[in-house]
């Protein structure tokens, strides 16, 4: 099972060593490279005649002790399993680094080079952030206790006083006072490194279970609408069988094949068939919408002689827009020849749009179809004629980086959308009027799943209109 610890906490349990011997890697490589900037700075001064050759000569060496006892030293914490040995020999790390830092002090000229101390508290700050809470306040302790060893080394003359200006001199009471100072000002530093670290370690901690909190929720969101997809692909697929035998035999029946009926008997089963087949639609787009879901729905590709199958599409409601006295105009003019298309996914999207047309406009109003290309130049879409077309998208955006496309346009004079409507229609089950005692009849899945099929085809549909009463236009565009 996955820890549920931020996974860069070396103050955590867990897989504490190998964490703690990366954390003294990337330290290692600090402490290195800053070493050689030091030297360089040092190199520098003693060329411009600022230090003097002993001071140079003891700095290179501390440089070269601060580079050279890392190898040794992350060798031997690499092979250490035991977790509290790994974080004793750490602390031990510190303490050598320590060493390192008082030996560069040191040599830039002992107590003269005070403004040196920083290099201490940048340490403490570093640990303090990336290790437990304690460690700032004992290296701020190791700090002290280093630059006292080496005011006491320099009293009782074990080492020569290291001087910068050899006519400059601090009693030694003043040293004591210095000391004392860092010494408060080292262990302020700590306090502050490790209240800070603390905050951060807590936000951290906080965001990384917020994400495997949204992580988790995600999982499960995939999973449960995986699920659901499966589900009514399986139960769309059981209903089909009976609904078939439903409608089959109530055809039968209506058709008297089975015997005469009377008009109320003819009544009753012609609505048998009419619910039946209503049903079997539904049924079907929510097992092609499902399948589009899932993944499973494939394309199949075939030239298509998309002028006469529009005009093909529109007869075919014919009789419905003749019955609901509406007027039709077709704008086929600069429609291409062919096209390459899924024959049965375009005639679905055309028949929910033209049928939705029909069915929200009023009778003496008009229903409009039309068609024409693009074509993609200096970044823009232009017509046949070289007119710059109106195009909500780009030809630089989501699958549209095609040399050309088809606009297919299915306007009416209708009952419009209102402008927060004309995005969520495409949603499953949206309706703009989802009431039980709505006018119009639907499932409200037609328009989502034309917006799949045009999606599958690398393609993008839209809705535009004037608002309430004010008629509609759908449009799709799918790449040539
Ligand atoms: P259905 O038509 O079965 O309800 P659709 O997904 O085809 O489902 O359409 C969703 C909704 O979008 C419709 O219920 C209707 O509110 C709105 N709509 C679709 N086409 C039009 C149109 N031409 N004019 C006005 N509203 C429309």
């Amino acid at each position: 099972m996955a820890s549920d610890d931020p996974p860069e906490t070396v103050g955590k349990e867990g897989d504490r060593p190998p964490l703690l011997y990366r954390w003294h890697l990337r330290g290692a490589v600090v402490r290195s490279s800053a070493s050689l900037i030091m030297w360089l700075c040092c190199l520098a001064a003693y060329l411009l005649d600022f230090i003097r050759f002993q001071n140079f000569i003891s700095d290179t060496l501390a440089v070269a002790y601060l580079i050279l006892m890392n190898p040794p030293a992350l060798w031997v914490l690499k092979r250490i399993k035991n977790r509290k040995a790994a974080d004793r020999f750490g602390v031990f790390i510190n303490f050598l680094e320590i060493v390192g830092y008082t030996a560069v002090i040191y040599s830039f000229g002992g107590i003269e080079a005070s403004f040196l101390l920083p290099i201490y508290a940048a340490l403490i700050t570093y640990v303090g952030i990336m290790g437990p809470q304690i460690l700032p306040f004992v290296n701020a302790g190791l700090c002290s206790l280093a630059f006292g060893v080496m005011l006491t080394l320099e009293y009782l003359g074990v080492l020569p006083p290291m001087k910068i200006n050899p006519n400059y001199h601090i009693s030694w009471t003043e040293q004591l006072a210095i000391l004392a100072v860092t010494t408060v000002l080292l262990f302020i530093v700590a306090f502050i490194a490790s209240y800070t670290a603390r905050l951060l370690k807590r936000n951290r901690d906080k965001l990384y279970r917020q994400n495997r909190e949204l992580e988790l929720t995600a999982i499960k969101a995939r999973e449960s609408d995986r699920l659901k997809s499966e589900f009514l692909a399986n139960v769309s697929h059981e209903f089909r069988t009976p609904l078939n035998a439903i409608i089959g035999f109530s055809e039968l029946l209506r058709d008297e094949c089975l015997g005469t009926l009377n008009d109320r008997q003819r009544e009753a089963v012609s609505d048998i068939s009419s619910s039946g087949t209503h049903l079997l639609s539904l049924v079907n787009d929510l097992l092609d919408l499902s399948k589009v879901e899932v993944g499973k729905m494939e394309l199949h590709l075939s030239e298509i002689r998309l002028k006469s199958f529009l005009e093909q599409s529109l007869s075919a409601f014919g009789q419905r827009i003749r019955e609901s006295g509406l007027k039709v105009s077709a704008d086929l003019a600069d429609c291409p020849e062919v096209i390459r298309a899924d024959e049965r996914k375009l005639t679905q999207v055309l028949y929910n749009l033209l049928s939705n047309a029909v069915k929200f406009t009023p009778a003496g109003g008009g229903i409009g179809l039309s068609a024409r290309s693009y074509a993609r130049k200096e970044g823009r879409w232009v017509t046949k004629n070289g007119e710059i077309a109106d195009l909500p998208i780009g030809p630089g955006g989501e699958g549209m980086d095609h040399a050309g496309l088809v606009e297919v346009c299915v306007s009416d004079t209708g009952i419009g959308l209102k402008g927060e409507d004309l995005k969520r229609i495409f949603n499953p089950f949206e309706q703009v009027d989802g009431s039980l005692s709505r006018r119009y009849q639907g499932t409200g899945l037609g328009l989502s799943l034309s917006k799949r099929f045009v999606e599958l085809h690398h393609g993008q549909i839209w809705a535009e209109s004037g608002g309430e009463n004010h008629g509609s236009a759908f449009h799709f565009v799918i790449p040539l």
